[in-house]
């Protein structure tokens, strides 16, 4: 094992030990089968983000997946079971892809208006620097690997920053997938369907990703999920 590889991965069980007693999961925001309420009016994320781009992604699209979870479960073994175990349960069932897809874009979703702000941005402290300093080597090498994570996602999908065991790392997901399906616990992500940002940036993915990296990144939520 080269030198490098062991730091990383030992400064990453230090991580685990110190941050993530217990059962990782309960560190999971709980969100419900519903359309949240943003933490901020739909105008607030402008120039970056528009009120228009928010009302049909927030309003449009997210409740559309709510609806639909809501419809495929019902009358289901997954009727009444809490949003997580609803994607967890029917992760890799092929009968169950419509509940997955739906539940899983639900979730990710709501986990997505967590992550932006209104004057977001900047670098991370506490918890969230120390580990992202230990497992990438300083913040700019970090930005760097969300950012190629978020441009080289094929097609629709997100890209994370996410706990997987006892490591920190950058991953990406396509289509509706999530790190919850892989036993990964997520702390970061952003969406990089074109409905997030069709609207205000055309094709310009990068001119997206970047936009949100340096004004919106709201890493008070980042650093709620390591606590
Ligand atoms: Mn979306």
């Amino acid at each position: 094992m080269k030198r490098r590889t062991f730091i990383k991965t030992a400064s990453a069980g230090a991580l685990a030990l110190t941050c993530m007693p217990g059962d990782n999961r309960a560190k999971l925001p709980a969100f419900e089968i519903a359309l949240p309420e943003l933490d901020y009016a739909r105008d607030a994320l402008e120039p970056h983000i528009s009120a228009r781009t928010l009302e049909f992604h927030h309003g449009k699209h997210h409740q559309g997946y709510v609806n639909k979870t809501k419809t495929f479960i019902k009358d289901t073994d997954y009727d009444g079971l809490g949003l997580a175990e609803i994607i967890q349960k029917s992760a890799g069932d092929e009968s169950a892809a419509d509940i997955f897809n739906n539940a899983a874009q639900v979730f990710n979703h709501s986990f997505y208006w967590k992550c932006m702000k209104p004057g977001g941005g900047g670098t991370p402290s506490g918890k969230a620097a120390a580990a992202i300093n230990s497992a990438f080597g300083g913040y700019d090498q970090f930005v760097e690997a969300l950012k190629a994570a978020a441009a080289s996602q094929f097609g629709s999908g997100w890209a994370w920053l996410a706990i997987d065991g006892s490591e920190l790392k950058v991953v990406k997901t396509g289509n509706a997938d999530t790190p919850l399906a892989h036993d990964m616990i997520p702390l970061l992500t952003i969406d990089v369907w074109e409905h997030a940002y069709y609207l205000d940036y055309q094709n310009r993915r990068g001119d997206y990703i970047t936009a949100f990296v340096e004004h919106l990144l709201n890493w008070d939520f980042v650093e709620k999920n390591f606590a």
